[in-house]
């Protein structure tokens, strides 16, 4: 399993609703290494850029309006197999479907406030993290107890 990196971005909902720690403890305690964090209210432009996907949904314009409306915490976290991990701690999108023991599945109810980012693929979270952070702002360091985690 390769060493990975993955964009996690607690939404404003999550951050109105004091879900931080909760969040950020979750992927502490899975044992995945946390290498950028700040927060952050985006621009328009940014949240375009990050759901341009999306842009010919019909619920582009609102979800644009909500994520550029106050505070988001902004992660990078490292690990084996992390991209594809740190989605099934989230969840699935629509957090009524979402597993009990996800972060949507225990936090959300609604899928317009569903709490939580989660880059999908290698190529989607190189994408963000370059979007997000700039490379100054990731550190790369060894956890004193990483032997305890990882063979
Ligand atoms: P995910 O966040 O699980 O990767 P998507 O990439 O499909 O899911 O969608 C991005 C975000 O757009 C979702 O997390 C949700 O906030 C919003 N979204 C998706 N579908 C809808 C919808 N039908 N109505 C409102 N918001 C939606």
């Amino acid at each position: 399993m390769a060493t990975e990196r993955t964009f996690i971005a607690i939404k404003p909902d999550g951050v109105q609703r004091g879900l931080v720690g909760e969040i950020l403890g979750r992927f502490e305690r899975k044992g995945f290494k946390l290498v950028g964090l700040k927060q952050l209210t985006p621009s328009r432009s940014l949240v375009e850029e990050h759901y341009g996907v999306h842009r010919e949904r019909p619920f582009f314009a609102g979800l644009v309006d909500f994520l550029s409306s106050g505070p988001v915490v902004a992660m990078v976290w490292e690990g084996d197999g992390v991209i594809a991990s740190a989605r099934k701690l989230i969840g699935a999108t629509k957090p009524l479907e979402a597993e009990p023991g996800t972060i949507r599945g225990d936090l959300a109810v609604n899928i317009g406030r569903n709490v939580i980012h989660g880059s999908d693929a290698a190529e989607t979270a190189e994408f963000e993290i370059g979007l997000w952070f700039q490379a100054a702002e990731l550190s790369s360091w060894t956890p004193a107890d990483q032997g305890w985690r990882t063979e």
